[in-house]
């Protein structure tokens, strides 16, 4: 059987079998056809003698491992429109794309039509069918996207969950990423969906990526019609992204798996997202602490008190000893961010319109307290 027509057929089909069945299975396949279909059993029915005739021919290359190798190699260029292939021995360098090759290049090297059925049968097997450009070297995964946002600073130590608008490329609707009309785009027969072959040069083995498929390891036979069998389509998609608790300002973030969508169903990219704070009116952060700064009155420290505090979530009741001093921070384990702890710095605030009543009593107060014999400089070095 000449290779020139392997581009015609599907021997798998002819056996009913898939590209991936074993030997035993394509075995098998065959003589149940062969017995069911046999001229002996049924003479005169041509649809059975044709059956019989195309399992036998098909048999005869994929019942051979060897034959086979050859096969599902010829058949993966050809359907894959790739040039590049490992197994060849015409004596051509191709740049391993079927976009970039010249076809001087053939023709100069090649002599055209060889009689070993080699080269020059490939060759106008692949041109009468036509190359697919499109599933040559098509990366494997979807591209990484960029973007900034800017958030609250309650949002960032919380975490939050907001809507973004990306453009790019997204999987197709049409055909679900899949890039294939039937959504079932077949393994590459070549690699076995693998996306690599591997060559011996000599003493080494290579691993390359698979020329047929562009490393995809599938091969599309029904392009869909709305993203041309790409999978994906450039467009605005609205997507909600997470940012976990605790960012800070100027951090990037990377969603796993948010980027544009890969094709034909493949992986998509990451997304980065430089996260951008805006400060808070009340907090600020020290890692994961979360810092407040609680205005008190003299008061409050001197006799102790319990005051009340904000918090990311409800306030919380912090009680401040008797004798406490001016800028003393208080710890609040746990109410921090993710699992820090809030830092309550109280600080006094001086009245500066006392009325009568509150003016009087101050003073009242101060002559008790220089009779009590407190002095406020007392074993400050300013006072020696
Ligand atoms: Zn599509
Ligand atoms: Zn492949």
């Amino acid at each position: 059987m000449a290779e020139r027509e392997w581009a015609e057929k599907n021997y798998y089909a002819d056996l009913g079998v898939t590209s991936s069945a074993s030997q035993e299975d394509i075995k098998k396949a065959y003589r149940k056809i062969a017995r069911e279909n046999h001229p002996d059993k049924k003479p005169g029915d041509k649809v059975a003698e044709e059956r019989f005739k195309k399992a036998a021919e098909a048999y005869d290359v994929v019942g051979d491992e060897h034959k086979r190798k050859e096969y599902d190699d010829f058949r993966a260029m050809i359907r894959g429109g790739g040039m590049g292939g490992t197994g060849f021995t015409g004596g051509f360098r191709s740049s391993g794309t079927a976009g970039n090759f010249q076809a001087s290049d053939f023709f100069g090297q090649s002599g055209g039509y060889s009689p070993e059925g080699g080269l020059g049968d490939i060759f106008g097997s692949f041109f009468g069918r036509g190359g697919n450009p499109r599933q040559s070297a098509r990366p494997t995964r979807g591209a990484d996207v960029e973007t900034d946002i800017t958030l609250e600073f309650r949002e960032a130590a919380k975490g939050t969950t907001l809507p973004l608008q990306l453009s790019g490329e997204a999987p197709c609707n049409t055909c679900h990423g899949s890039g294939s009309q039937s959504g079932n785009p077949s393994t590459c027969e070549k690699c076995q969906g693998s996306g690599f072959t591997s060559e011996n040069r000599g003493a080494f083995g290579f691993s390359a990526p698979c020329s047929a498929c562009g490393g995809t390891g599938e091969i599309i036979e029904d392009p869909c019609v709305t993203c041309d069998g790409r999978g994906t389509v450039h467009r605005t998609r609205s997507i909600t992204v997470r940012i976990p608790a605790g960012v800070v300002d100027g951090q990037k973030v990377r969603l796993a798996g948010q980027g544009e969508a890969g094709p034909n169903g493949k992986p998509s990219g990451d997304l980065f997202v430089t996260v951008h704070v805006r400060p808070d009116p009340v907090f600020t952060r020290s890692g994961d602490d979360l810092e407040v700064t609680v205005p008190v009155s003299f008061a409050e420290l001197a006799l102790g008190d319990t005051i009340t505090v904000p918090t990311l979530d409800s306030p919380v009741r912090v009680k401040v000893p008797a004798g406490t001093r001016t800028n003393r921070t208080l710890r609040v384990r746990g109410r921090g961010i993710k699992k820090g702890d809030l830092l309550v710095t109280v600080q006094v605030t001086v009245p500066t319109n006392l009325d009568a009543a509150a003016t009087s009593a101050l003073r009242s107060y101060a002559q008790a307290e220089r009779e009590s014999g407190f002095n406020p400089r007392e074993g400050w070095e300013g006072a020696k």
